[in-house]
């Protein structure tokens, strides 16, 4: 077994990606992890059979143009280093199109949080949409900020093209998207059934006293 280094993590979550079908057709996604001042990331557009020279690591406190990146994939540099630099408990990041989840962000609804696992996921309000500007300029990036001022949120739908989803690790961020991506499944699925219901108001609540339970049983 591989020794665990942050880039085995981002790679194990990469493959992790592919062989659960969070990826569309192109592989297209973009990850990193951050330690520190210092953030992991992918450098290209496709991460099917992503190896450890795929992966860079950049400094948060240099501008992105100053990054060790190919020109044509310097603009996601952004939609990740502000981020970090924005929410303190952001530690790894994860974009891409998921099937059902793009399909909401191209609808420009939100993922409703009717569906427990996202709850479990502390995903207890709707996914936002964040409104459309081409990918990785100012106007995508602050669109994302703003959303990301609210705590509570945890994930976004970028308008017309994918979700962006965070995690404490990059395991937390996979298990989210996870959750995001059955959660929109579902959903779409039910209208044939006359439509997903509302969970009660208290049920974040609930649910996460039930974690609590549980894990201090464990
Ligand atoms: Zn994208």
């Amino acid at each position: 077994m591989p020794a665990s280094t942050p880039e085995n993590t981002l790679i194990n979550v990469a493959d992790t990606l592919q062989t659960r079908g969070l990826l569309f057709l192109g592989a297209h996604a973009n990850l990193s992890l951050r330690e520190g001042d210092r953030v992991l990331m992918t450098r290209g557009g496709s991460v099917a059979d992503l190896h450890a020279d795929d992966l860079v690591w950049l400094d948060l406190n240099v501008e992105a143009a100053e990054q060790p990146f190919e020109p044509a994939y310097r603009e996601i540099i952004s939609m990740h280093t502000r981020l970090y630099q924005a929410r303190e408990d952001v530690g790894a990041i994860i974009h891409c199109h998921p099937r059902h989840a793009t399909a909401f962000a191209v609808a420009q609804r939100a993922v409703p949080a009717v569906y427990e696992p996202m709850l479990r996921q502390d995903i207890h309000r709707d996914v936002p949409v964040v409104p459309w500007a081409p990918r990785g300029s100012s106007a995508s990036v602050d669109g994302i900020l703003r959303a990301f001022e609210d705590p509570a949120h945890v994930a976004v739908l970028l308008a017309n093209h994918g979700a962006l989803v965070t995690g404490a690790t990059p395991e937390q961020a996979l298990s989210r998207l996870t959750a995001i991506e059955e959660g929109a499944e579902v959903v779409l699925n039910a209208i044939a059934l006359g439509g997903a219901q509302p969970l009660p108001d208290a049920a974040y609540a609930e649910v996460a006293a039930r974690m609590r339970t549980f894990e201090s049983a464990a």
